[in-house]
């Protein structure tokens, strides 16, 4: 077996498999002049491509990315001449952002082997900016690394994805997450193992949450007013929905924090591991409700948040879907502690 001068230790958590991807092209001498990294929001994408980036310049001449070197460190900090982040302005990427790309395109690299150029949510570029990009993935100059990144690919045109190399990130394993929260950010394992549940495999949110409360304490202000609606009237639970309605640009995030605690009660009343809950500091609540609660009513509120939620997404009356929801949550006395 030939040395392989590219290794696959990124120092990035998870994408194991698009990262032997890149290096297997780099030890080939087989690079493609523009990678598309697509995946949902949060999910390491931006990540992936600095890494990336550091990859194709790094200086060491025994393993590369090295990650101490002049070109791997500058890049880390975003101050590496041949590194550029172009981000959106605005909602979309505009057509002169793409034309002041293109100019500093055809110079030579500054110091490094290649011109690495990062383009940012390219799923909110305008047509006009897409068109202006194509000319370049049509020729681009040999010493050019084009990495878009995207939340979805369904906005792009198809001559876009089929110029580049796709690359679709997905979601970590919860584990992966877990794991990564309390070595690599001396995140307490309690709470590593509740954000990592949350995260819907996406470790750049798992990270912006564990070093800012506002979500889970948002998060759990929701979980208590729904524990509190089980044991309520219903002329509290009208005063409740009433409250609600007032907030209608949280409402589709309440609803689908709801959803998830219906669905963890349901798992728990079918004798599900805890293990397997999504909401698991709430545990004791939610064994109170699959032991005290019929399956058939733990089922009937699943579904009727679920319906509050196309309701709202269909623009029905916000407070008149908010009442029925209201009643068809079971009348329950669960003790919270
Ligand atoms: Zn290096």
């Amino acid at each position: 077996m030939s040395y392989e001068l590219y290794r696959s230790d990124w120092r990035i958590v998870g994408h194991e498999w698009a990262v032997r991807h890149v290096t297997h092209a780099l030890n080939a001498g087989r690079l493609r002049h523009a990678y598309l990294l697509s995946g949902i929001a949060r999910i390491g994408k931006t990540t992936f491509a600095r890494a990336f980036a550091q990859a194709v310049n790094c200086l060491s001449e025994v393993a590369r990315p090295c990650g101490v070197c002049r070109a791997c460190k500058l890049t880390a900090q975003g101050n590496y001449a041949d590194f550029t982040l172009i981000e959106s302005q605005g909602n979309a990427l505009k057509i002169e952002q793409i034309r002041e790309m293109t100019r500093t395109l055809a110079l030579r690299p500054v110091e490094g082997r290649y011109r690495v150029l990062v383009l940012r949510r390219f799923h909110e570029a305008s047509l006009q900016a897409m068109d202006a990009l194509l000319k370049t993935l049509e020729e681009p100059p040999p010493h050019v690394l084009l990495l878009l990144t995207a939340d979805t690919t369904e906005t792009l045109l198809p001559t876009i994805k089929s110029r580049c190399q796709m690359l679709n990130l997905r979601p970590l394993p919860v584990p992966t997450i877990r794991e990564a929260l309390i070595t690599q950010y001396r995140v307490e394992p309690e709470r590593a193992a509740l954000i990592a549940q949350l995260s819907g495999g996406r470790m750049g949110w798992a990270i912006e949450v564990s070093r800012d409360d506002t979500l889970l304490k948002q998060r759990a202000e929701w979980l208590d007013w729904l524990e509190q609606t089980l044991g309520e009237s219903r002329a509290l639970r009208f005063e409740r929905a009433r409250q609600l309605s007032e907030d209608r640009a949280n409402l589709p995030t309440l609803l689908a924090l709801w959803q998830s605690y219906w669905r963890d009660a349901l798992l728990l009343a079918h004798h599900t591991a805890v293990a397997t809950i999504t909401n698991r500091d709430r545990r004791h609540t939610l064994e109170q409700i699959a032991r005290s609660a019929r399956t058939d009513d733990i089922y009937q509120a699943l579904l009727a948040v679920r319906r509050t939620l196309r309701y709202l997404q269909a623009n029905v009356n916000t407070r008149l879907a908010l009442d029925a929801l209201m009643l068809e949550l079971p009348r329950l006395h669960i003790s919270v502690s």
